[in-house]
């Protein structure tokens, strides 16, 4: 079984084919929109990363695991534990620990 607890398997596994291509699959699964922003309601942001507007507001969307990687390896590539966010939400899942190491996270699921 697959570890990734270091950041060399993690990098490894972000820079992988598997990981490319289930992150495309899940962004299209969720609409390209933040899953994050619409369950707080009513905020209806265009989050199309190919869309204008969405490059002019410069949207970044990053696919996030809902069960952290590190600690459930099994769930690297299960779409159910994937979700599609814009990154001041996956800011805010990963509370303070990544907002006091932001360099770390910006190494992590960003790719
Ligand atoms: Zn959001
Ligand atoms: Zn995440």
């Amino acid at each position: 079984m697959n570890e990734y607890k270091t950041l060399e398997q993690k990098r490894k596994f972000y820079d992988g084919k598997e990981w490319k291509r289930i992150r495309e699959v899940v962004k299209e699964r969720d609409n390209y929109e933040c899953q994050e922003c619409k369950r707080n309601g009513s905020v209806s942001i265009d989050t199309n990363e190919y869309s204008e507007r969405a490059k002019r507001k410069k949207i970044q969307l990053v696919v996030h695991h809902i069960k952290e990687l590190e600690h459930h390896p099994v769930l690297a590539l299960d779409i159910d534990n994937l979700e599609t966010v814009c990154v001041a939400c996956h800011n805010k899942e990963h509370g303070r620990a990544f907002e006091l190491n932001v360099n770390k996270w910006q190494g992590d699921e960003r790719w």
